[in-house]
C-alpha cells in the first residue's frame, strides 16, 4: 500500500498550478490540485485575460476615433458602452476558464478541488476544508495579489485594485491611479481611450523604471500626446473622500492633492503566503516570498514552489516554465536548475513595449564601451507606412563581437516581433546572422532585417583583412 494518498499536492491552481497537474499526471503520478478559489487564478480572472481584453476594446475604440486617418468619416457615430466593454471581457475570461474547469482535471484522474481552504500541518499533511491528506511531495504555487501601500485613510475609500476593475459595470468618469508599474500604464492608456480621465500618481523619475530609460521616455510621450496626465516623483501620503477621492502626495518638498471619481492601486504585489501554516512544514519564507533553492526547492526537501509566490519575474509564462521545473525536479530523479538568462516580456500599451535581456544603460555597464546598438525607428518602415502606425523605436544592444545581450521593442505587434531576435538570443545566435533569412514584404519584421544587415556591415568592416585592405589603400 502506498505510504502517502498522493504523489504531488498541488496548492494554488493558476498558470504554474494547472502546467504543474498536467505534468504530474502526464508522468502517470498521483495528483492532487487545491485552490482556496477557482481554478485559473490571476492570469485567468483578474490579470492578463481580462485586461487584455479590455485594452483590445480599448484600441477598437481608438481606431474609430481615428478612422479619419484611414479615410473613413464614420460622422461621429460610434459611443463606448463601457458595461458592454467589460461585460465583452468578461465573456472572453468564462472562454479562457472554460479549459480549465475541474471536470476536465477531474477526467484525467487527478484529485481536484476548488474553493478549498489549505494548511500545513507537517511536511508530509495538508488540511483541506479540515480533512488531512497526505502527500509524498508538494508544490506551492499560491500566486500574489495587490500590495496596497501604507496611505493614510486608503483603508477607509474605496478604492479599485485588478481584483475588482474588471467586475465595474460603469467606469468612473475620472480616475487616479497610483503606481507607474506595467499594471498601471496599461490600465492608464486603456482606460484613458474609454473616456476616463486618468491622472497616474509615481514615486519615481519616469514611467516602467526597469524599463529601458529611452523606450519609457518615448512611451510616455506617446501617453501624454493621448490625454493622460503623468505625475512623477510624487509620493501618495494620504486618500480621503467618497463619491471623489482626494488624493494628498509630496513632491517637491511641499503637499499638493489630485482629485477624481475613482482610485486604481497598482503600487505591486505580494507574495500569497498567509494562512498555508508554513511554519508547519518548516517552509522558510519572507515578505518578497518562498524561498527556494535553483532547483525550486523550498527549505523542506519534499516541498518545491514556483510562480508569483516565488519570483523573480512575476509572468504567466515564468510561473509556468518554473512550474516544469519544480515538477520534474520533485517527481524526477535528474534535477534541472532554473535559469532566468533568456526572460522575454512585453508590456501591452498601444503601441507594446516587449523586451528581452539588458537596458542599454545595465550593457554599457557590464561591457564598457564595447558594445554596439542598432536602432530602427519604425517611421522609416513601409508596413508601419501603410498602417499609419509610425510611433516607436526597435533598439537591439550586442556585444562587440555580435553576441545579443538586449532588445527592446516599442511599436506595432512588438510582443511577436520580439521572438524572433529573443529566439536568436537564446539559442546564441548572433544578430548579423539573421541577415542571411529572406523575410517576408511587407512585414514588421523589416524591423529586424534593417538591424542585422547594419550588424552585419559592422561585422565586415571589423573583419581584420578588410581593415588592413582598407589601411593599405588609403597608405597607397
Ligand atoms: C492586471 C494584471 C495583468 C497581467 N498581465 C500579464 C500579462 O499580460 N502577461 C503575463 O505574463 N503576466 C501578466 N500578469 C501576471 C500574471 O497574472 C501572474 O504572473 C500569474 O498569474 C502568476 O501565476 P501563478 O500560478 O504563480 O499564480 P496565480 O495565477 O495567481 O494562481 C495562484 C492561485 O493560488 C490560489 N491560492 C492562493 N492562496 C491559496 C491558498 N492558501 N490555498 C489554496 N489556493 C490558494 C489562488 O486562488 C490562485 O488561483 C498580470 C497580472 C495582473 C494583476
Amino acid at each position: 500500500m502506498a505510504r502517502y494518498d498522493f504523489d504531488l499536492m498541488i496548492i494554488g491552481c493558476g498558470g504554474a498550478g494547472i502546467t504543474a497537474a498536467m505534468l504530474a499526471t502526464g508522468l502517470g503520478k498521483r495528483t492532487a490540485m487545491v485552490d482556496s478559489k477557482r481554478f485559473g487564478g490571476e492570469c485567468t480572472w483578474t490579470g492578463c485575460v481580462p485586461s487584455k481584453a479590455v485594452i483590445q476594446s480599448a484600441r477598437t475604440a481608438h481606431r474609430f476615433g481615428n478612422a479619419k486617418k484611414y479615410g473613413i468619416d464614420l460622422r461621429g457615430k460610434f459611443s463606448v458602452r463601457c458595461d458592454r466593454v467589460m461585460e465583452s471581457a468578461r465573456g472572453v475570461v468564462n472562454a479562457v476558464y472554460s479549459g480549465e474547469e475541474r471536470t476536465r482535471f477531474e477526467r484525467l484522474g487527478i484529485f481536484a478541488v476548488e474553493s478549498a481552504h489549505a494548511s500545513f500541518v507537517d511536511a508530509h499533511t495538508l488540511t483541506v476544508n479540515g480533512k488531512n491528506m497526505t502527500s509524498d511531495k508538494f508544490l506551492i504555487s499560491t500566486g500574489s495579489s495587490p500590495a496596497v501601500p501604507p496611505v493614510k485613510g486608503l483603508d477607509k475609500v474605496r478604492f479599485f485594485t485588478n481584483e475588482t476593475l474588471f467586475s465595474l459595470k460603469k467606469l468612473p468618469g475620472s480616475m487616479i491611479i497610483l503606481g507607474a508599474g506595467p499594471i498601471g500604464v496599461e490600465m492608464a492608456m486603456a482606460l484613458n481611450r474609454l473616456g476616463v480621465k486618468v491622472t497616474m500618481v509615481e514615486m519615481g523619475r519616469t514611467i516602467l523604471p526597469r524599463e529601458d530609460g529611452e523606450m519609457a521616455a518615448m512611451l510616455a510621450q506617446i501617453m501624454n500626446r493621448e490625454g493622460v496626465s503623468i505625475l512623477y516623483e510624487a509620493r501618495a501620503v494620504q486618500a480621503s473622500g467618497a463619491a471623489r477621492i482626494v488624493l494628498t502626495y509630496e513632491s517637491g518638498g511641499g503637499l499638493r492633492k489630485t482629485a477624481a471619481d475613482g482610485l486604481l492601486v497598482a503600487a505591486g504585489r505580494k507574495p500569497n503566503t498567509d494562512g498555508l501554516n508554513l511554519e508547519a512544514a518548516g517552509v522558510s519564507f519572507n515578505p518578497k516570498g518562498i524561498q527556494v533553492d535553483r532547483h525550486l526547492r523550498t527549505t523542506v526537501k519534499n516541498i518545491y514552489a514556483a510562480g508569483d509566490v516565488v519570483g523573480p519575474y512575476q509572468f504567466s509564462h515564468v510561473a509556468n516554465y518554473q512550474a516544469i521545473v519544480a515538477t520534474s525536479n520533485a517527481l524526477l530523479p535528474i534535477k534541472k536548475r532554473v535559469s532566468y538568462r533568456h526572460v522575454a516580456w512585453c508590456t501591452f500599451t498601444d503601441p507594446e513595449l516587449a523586451r528581452s535581456g539588458l537596458t542599454e544603460q545595465e550593457a554599457a555597464a557590464s561591457n564598457g564601451r564595447r558594445i554596439r546598438v542598432y536602432r530602427v525607428p519604425y517611421d522609416g518602415i513601409d508596413r508601419a507606412a501603410a498602417d499609419r502606425s509610425h510611433d516607436g523605436l526597435a533598439k537591439f544592444i550586442c556585444s562587440g563581437n555580435g553576441k545579443i545581450l538586449g532588445i527592446h521593442i516599442l511599436g506595432e505587434r512588438a510582443g511577436e516581433l520580439l521572438h524572433e531576435v529573443h529566439a536568436a538570443k537564446s539559442l546564441g545566435i548572433k544578430l548579423h546572422r539573421l541577415n542571411s533569412v529572406i523575410h517576408a514584404y511587407p512585414t514588421y519584421n523589416d524591423i529586424i532585417r534593417i538591424a542585422a544587415r547594419q550588424a552585419y556591415v559592422d561585422k565586415i568592416r571589423n573583419n581584420p583583412a578588410v581593415r588592413l585592405v582598407q589601411l593599405l589603400r588609403r597608405g597607397k
